[in-house]
């Protein structure tokens, strides 16, 4: 049976594991993040695909099992994994994506590099992943495309398919058009991007910045364009828009575009954070730093996340405010990339030499300044020390959104908390009650984190409040219901069990 919905994501939307010799595929154990949301589209689909990539051996290849069915899964619901091999994935997703596409995404031209991208394995990557789409695609079915790594997905699907529905959503920045067309492949991103039915995007800025690329390149037209929605702020922030682009037209196509920033899962992390397991560590924290200000960080180790800038102001914070030292402790998480990703080396040895420093500079036998994990940190025990933290530090100098501002929120359910967080960050424009901060200015930095530190508890609950009612009510199941609402209204017809 063909399938009325596909979807398209570079990760599988379950855990492989192994039971007594036999591999099952489990459901995730963390319900966070979109995949548990998309699945349940997925799930409740007469029939469905979902299509990601896997490592396979070369020698393996033959006999992989493509298809899968999730345990207790229904029949029709089907993962197909599209086998690469180590050197296909070293190619497309560590050096293509993550040294050419990155940089150019997050406005970094001075870490571009092309030269060692292979451009025809992207192309033929994402040629597999159409085709493996036009494979189970039933002719009227709604193929959703996730992120730049299959730009090229939706120009080869339409080239079978002419009727099929496409929507495609960037879960990273879309950058002016000067950045942007420095990608010399930018006419063939731009032709594939205009063969969606509906481009999605986190905030209005990208939506502009991507239809003053596609008109840099091509006579499109420009059909409709309106205010922004009031989830957005439409001035006086460094990504805020007023205005926004809803349709184009490109050779006898409509493309409509969208903002929708994903959310996270606000009651989840509420029953996380308030279930006993999670206050006990709480507790513990708690005791652990007696009456000192608590402030996280958690992300990746990545040169636009930002941590050097912060590690840089917080080090200035001690010999500015020297009343401070042994009174205020960083926790920050700077999970290490995985193997294989040079790019984010330096960035990895920067943070690790600067925390050493200020600790060796500022430690005493009984305060370390800042805790420093290269791991991830387990869901619930990240969830503890947001619900424990004062502060969250949230610095990027360039983020498609933050995933982790929106959590932290979740964390503190209204209560008490302040939200340190950079205006580069897409939820920034959703979130005007955080301590908006430019991580560019040292002085700026500076000023907002003594802001936070001494903000009054009445503050913090009027702001947090505002915070929490905005992060619940564009929650990641809402994201989600946009994209199929959108969807219908744009003419792309699904089943109604999808709406
Ligand atoms: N995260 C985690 N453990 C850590 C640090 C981060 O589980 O030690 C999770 C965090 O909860 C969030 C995600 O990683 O859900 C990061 O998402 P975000 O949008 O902030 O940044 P991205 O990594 O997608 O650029």
């Amino acid at each position: 049976m063909k399938s009325s919905l596909v979807i398209l994501y570079h990760r599988e939307p379950y855990d492989e594991v192994k039971v007594d010799g036999k591999i099952v595929y489990r459901d995730k154990k963390s319900p966070n993040g979109i995949v548990p949301t998309l699945k349940t589209f997925f799930a409740n689909a007469k029939s469905s695909t979902w299509i990601a990539w896997k490592q396979v051996p070369q020698k393996q290849q033959n006999d992989f099992e493509e298809r899968v069915t999730m345990e207790g899964g229904n029949e029709s619901c089907v993962v197909r994994r599209i086998p690469l091999s180590a050197q296909q994935v070293r190619e497309f997703y560590h050096i293509t994506a993550k040294e050419a596409f990155w940089p150019i995404l997050h406005s970094f031209p001075e870490h571009f590099t092309y030269e060692s991208s292979d451009w025809e394995n992207f192309q033929q990557i994402n040629r597999l992943f159409a085709d493996a789409a036009c494979e189970d695609a039933a002719a009227d079915a709604l193929i959703w495309i996730h992120d730049y790594n299959l730009w090229l997905t939706p120009y080869y699907i339409r080239q079978k398919m002419p009727n099929v529905k496409i929507a495609f959503f960037h879960h990273t920045p879309f950058p002016a058009a000067d950045v942007f067309n420095i990608l010399h492949w930018r006419q063939a991103i731009v032709d594939s991007l205009l063969c969606c039915d509906l481009c999605g995007f986190h905030i209005p800025r990208y939506v502009e910045n991507f239809v003053s690329v596609a008109r840099s390149l091509r006579p499109v037209e420009l059909v409709e364009r309106g205010p922004v929605r009031s989830a957005f702020v439409p001035y006086g922030q460094a990504l805020a828009e007023p205005e926004m682009t809803t349709q184009l037209r490109y050779q006898g196509r409509t493309v409509h575009l969208d903002a929708f920033p994903v959310g996270t899962n606000p009651q989840y992390i509420a029953d996380t954070v308030n279930s006993p397991k999670v206050q006990a560590r709480v507790e513990d924290i708690r005791k652990d730093v007696g009456n000192n200000k608590l402030i996280v960080s958690a992300g990746r180790v990545d040169y636009v996340k930002g941590a050097k800038e912060m590690l840089l102001c917080f080090e200035r914070l001690l010999e500015r405010r020297p009343e401070m030292k042994g009174k205020v402790n960083l926790v920050m998480t700077a999970v290490k990339a995985a193997e294989g990703m040079r790019v984010y080396k330096n960035a990895q040895s920067q943070i690790e030499q600067l925390a050493g420093k200020i600790n060796g500079r500022y430690a005493k036998l009984n305060w370390t300044p800042i805790l420093l994990f290269t791991e991830p940190i387990p869901f619930v025990d990240l969830m503890a020390f947001y619900r424990t933290a004062d502060i969250a530090w949230i610095p990027p100098l360039r983020d498609g959104l933050n995933l982790v501002a929106k959590e932290y929120i979740s964390a503190h359910q209204g209560q008490d908390g302040v939200l340190v967080l950079s205006e580069f960050t897409g939820s920034a424009v959703e979130l005007p009650q955080a301590v908006l901060t430019n991580p560019y200015s040292d002085k700026h930095m500076d000023e907002c984190i003594d802001k936070a530190l001494d903000m009054s508890p009445e503050e913090q609950r009027e702001r947090m409040t505002k915070l929490y009612e905005a992060v619940r009510r564009y929650d990641v199941q809402e994201w989600a219901n946009h994209m199929f609402r959108e969807a219908n209204a744009t003419g792309l017809a699904l089943e109604p069990a999808l709406v």
